[in-house]
């Protein structure tokens, strides 16, 4: 009997009943793309993390997009960023034509270090060929980074911050949710995100005005007063009214998931201890728990031993984004980025969802004592 890694069978089951109803709902009404539930979704998602504007969108790469665009981020511009990420944060920046510059991670929470983020910015400042426009951290496997100093860096070198919370949402940092912590927060609703839906989806959070304007612009073709009054080059980044449904659903049992997560993550660091590096945690954060990664010189027996008993591993990342092949143009080598690289060598992810069965972690626990007895 294999598990699943992200089971989001047994949540359907749960919620068959309202999801059911929902969707029922979309296809009776017809205004299948951007009806009425993306509007009930986007007043629910500003309540549940403070940001005064929702905007929900296509994907957590047309989030990311959106906020960029609304910066009018492009050539020339450098975009401060970690490699240690899914590809989709640099690519929103390439894509625009601008240049992400990669800025290692620590090495206990993976996400980017504020002192190499300051030194990376002199840098690029003293070079003279680039400007230096924002800074886009990655709330990596559900803990966001430093933000107070992040944005202390950034006011003080005139950069916007753009949070990427795709992995993030549900989390918190100092008393203040994910979503709300930079000038434009995004995240992602692709279903094995700890709030997804059934497909694509995302959203763009900010409490500025002016800004959420103009991203409710470029979402829909750089739409002004109606959709064929087009004021700016935009995208399509338009949410399905099913997608909505699914998550106006789901935030109805966030809540009580996301202490399911904190649970799970409590008994596999008890489990776990002294077997691999277990995750850690800042004094004032809350992690969502999007991964629940650990260190191991051991990785690759670890792995095979774990499969031998049905219990699936996630390696999140084996490849940097500055090493990937789609950004060799930017010239970056292996050693330039040691924190990562050395991260990239060692980490892997174990299952974590709020439908796991009990015992899990014990399970796996004793399962790797075996296989270090062997090595
Ligand atoms: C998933 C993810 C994205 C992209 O979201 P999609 O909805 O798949 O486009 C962006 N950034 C991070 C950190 C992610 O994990």
């Amino acid at each position: 009997m294999s598990i699943p890694f992200v089971d989001l069978k047994s949540q359907y089951r749960r919620l068959q009943t309202s999801i059911n109803a929902r969707i029922g709902r979309v296809l009776e009404h017809g205004a299948y793309v951007m009806g009425p539930e993306i509007g009930e979704l986007e007043a629910r998602l500003s309540e549940f993390c403070g940001a005064r504007h929702a905007i929900a969108c296509s994907s957590g790469t047309d989030a990311l997009l959106l906020g960029l665009m609304a910066y009018d981020i492009g050539p020339g511009d450098a975009v401060f960023t970690t490699p240690f990420t899914f590809f989709a944060t640099a690519e929103a920046i390439a894509l625009l034509g601008a240049t992400p510059v990669f800025v290692d991670i620590d090495r206990r929470t993976f996400n980017i270090d504020p002192d190499r983020l300051e030194e990376a910015i002199d840098r690029v400042r003293q070079d003279g060929r680039l400007t230096v426009r924002g800074i886009l951290p990655v709330n990596l496997f559900g803990l966001a980074p430093d933000y107070d100093r992040i944005n202390r860096i950034a006011a003080s070198s005139g950069l916007f911050v753009l949070e990427d919370a795709a992995q993030g949402f549900g989390g918190s940092y100092k008393g203040r949710d994910a979503g709300s912590l930079g000038d434009v927060s995004t995240t992602s609703f692709f279903p094995a995100k700890p709030l997804g839906c059934y497909g694509d989806g995302g959203a763009v959070f900010t409490s500025d005005d002016s800004l959420a304007e103009k991203i409710i612009s470029l979402r829909i073709h750089g739409m002004g007063a109606d959709k064929y009054d087009n004021v700016r080059i935009g995208i399509n980044a338009r949410m399905d009214s099913i997608q909505a449904a699914v998550l106006l659903s789901k935030l109805e049992i966030f809540p009580d998931e996301i202490r399911q997560r904190q649970r799970l993550a409590e008994q596999y660091d008890k489990a776990l201890e002294g077997l691999v590096e277990t995750p850690y945690i800042p004094e004032g954060y809350t992690s969502i728990w999007a991964q629940y990664s650990v260190l191991s010189d051991h990785r690759e027996i670890i792995i095979e031993a774990l499969a031998e008993h049905g219990i699936p591993v996630a390696v999140y990342y084996r490849t940097p984004c500055h090493l990937s092949a789609a950004f060799a143009y930017l010239g970056y080598e292996p050693g330039d980025l040691p924190v990562s690289e050395a991260t990239a060598n060692r980490i892997f992810s174990l299952p974590i969802h709020p439908y796991l069965e009990s015992g899990l972690p014990e399970r796996i626990a004793s399962i790797l004592r075996t296989a270090a007895a062997g090595t």
